[in-house]
């Protein structure tokens, strides 16, 4: 299956986290929202951000999740071309605040991560996104 997907991250309290290349990033306590894609196999990539292991780091969201504060909550996805993924990081760049560089050293975007104030109104903004 391919396709589009967006993880709801939990960070339970203020953390420093050094991310490969991009360098130390502070993320704020709260909720976050990555926004990848898998053009083969969305199932397993999906399965690995949510095993509860440390993982190599290969992706820059590898490094936020390998932290001991931090772990997924959510998984919204959708069967899409990879396009799918940068619209859905501009949308969500528009309503929120983005760890910039985070995940988007392959494309123009400003970042794939976001720090999301409102859990219910992310909920509610990615059913939209990802229902049509
Ligand atoms: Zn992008």
């Amino acid at each position: 299956m391919n396709g589009v997907y967006v993880l709801i991250i939990s960070v339970s309290k203020d953390v420093v986290i050094r991310v490969g290349a991009i360098g130390n990033k502070y993320f704020e306590k709260g909720m976050y929202a990555y926004v990848g894609s898998a053009q083969r196999g969305l199932e397993n990539r999906v399965s690995r951000h949510l095993i509860q292991t440390k993982h190599s780091k290969f992706w820059h969201v590898d490094y936020l999740l390998n932290h001991d504060s931090v772990k997924v909550v959510d998984v919204l996805h959708k069967v899409a071309d990879k396009s799918e993924e940068c619209k859905i990081a501009e949308k969500l760049e528009e309503k929120s605040a983005a760890v910039r560089k985070f995940g988007s050293s392959d494309c123009t975007c400003t970042s794939h991560l976001f720090e999301i104030e409102d859990y219910e109104f992310l909920k509610t903004f990615m059913d939209l996104l990802l229902g049509g």
